[in-house]
């Protein structure tokens, strides 16, 4: 069998909430320094950011970079409001553009829809819309070869894509080929029966991973039952990113905090350490994956 490498990444917010010259020299360096593959950058209006920046601190390092985020209420393309489905198709396409102009793989995250606490369950007409503009963004996607990541998340943040079974069900309906399913251990800790099953489900449609602790605290330090669900990812021969979560009041402000109801401090700043060990406890799954550190 042929040895397949796990591009190994970390979300950005273990080491800021922001993209300033400054925040995003020292996230990218401190990234590298810790071991890993690419950064995840997250929660970035890709309206806004430094392009021409980021890329060079990109290649000054070495390090790769995919691009997360959550669409909100303005940006909700399940809403019934024809104007906010289409800013939302504008957000997204302009996302796919930043990930194609950093030479990043992956758009991922709440893409389907608002990463909000809805008040009743998805309708029909919700999930329909939904998927017509992901399907117009996946076809959009295609020309620069990015590649889409479905987030399945908790009920309290959607009520479209809380199970793999409902992504895997979502994607048959989206028919692209350029659209996967993204697993989050912290979210499948909440809403599935057992971490082996959604990934067997998903097999090669699974295309993204979060790590994460159902606490968001360091990674190894909780309830998450990582053997099990590494030994289902091995199990399908999974060769995906898997990329760090991990969440703090030391580092995302109030704004941040609020939208994933961080509220307390799960470790104090700098990060450099929970980095690094999260890293190691990566490196030790690496007995059933190869997550073996590929850069020089
Ligand atoms: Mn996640």
């Amino acid at each position: 069998m042929q040895a397949k490498t796990n591009p190994v990444g970390i979300h950005s917010w273990v080491w800021t909430g922001q993209w300033t010259r400054n925040a995003a020299q020292t996230a990218i360096q401190q990234t590298r320094e810790a071991g890993y593959d690419f950064l995840e950058l997250s929660g970035i209006d890709p309206m806004s950011v430094d392009v021409k920046l980021t890329r060079e601190l990109l290649a000054d390092y070495g390090l790769g970079i995919n691009v997360s985020l959550a669409l909100t209420r303005d940006t909700d393309i399940t809403s019934d409001d024809p104007k906010t489905v289409a800013a939302g198709q504008r957000l997204l396409q302009r996302a796919v553009d930043v990930v194609a102009e950093l030479d990043g793989a992956y758009l991922c995250g709440v893409i389907y829809g608002a990463l909000r606490r809805y008040d009743s369950p998805a309708s029909a007409a919700d999930r329909a819309r939904s998927i017509r503009t992901l399907q117009d963004v996946a076809d959009y996607a295609t020309a620069s070869g990015v590649t889409l990541g479905l987030e399945v998340v908790n009920r309290y943040e959607t009520n479209l894509l809380n199970t793999a079974s409902q992504a895997l069900s979502y994607l048959d309906d989206l028919q692209r080929a350029n659209v996967v399913v993204h697993l989050d251990t912290y979210h499948m800790h909440i809403e599935e029966g057992d971490m082996t099953s959604p990934v067997l489900a998903c097999g090669e449609r699974l295309g993204y991973v979060h790590v994460g602790e159902n606490n968001r605290g360091p990674l190894g330090s909780g309830l998450v039952g990582f053997e099990e669900f590494f030994a289902a990812l091995a199990a399908v021969g999974y060769s995906g990113p898997i990329a760090f979560e991990s969440f703090s009041t030391a580092v995302v402000g109030p704004g941040l905090s609020s939208a994933l109801c961080v509220w307390r401090e799960m470790w104090r700043q700098p990060g450099e350490e929970l980095a690094a060990d999260a890293r190691a406890f990566l490196e030790a799954a690496g007995y059933q994956l190869d997550t073996h550190y590929a850069g020089g």
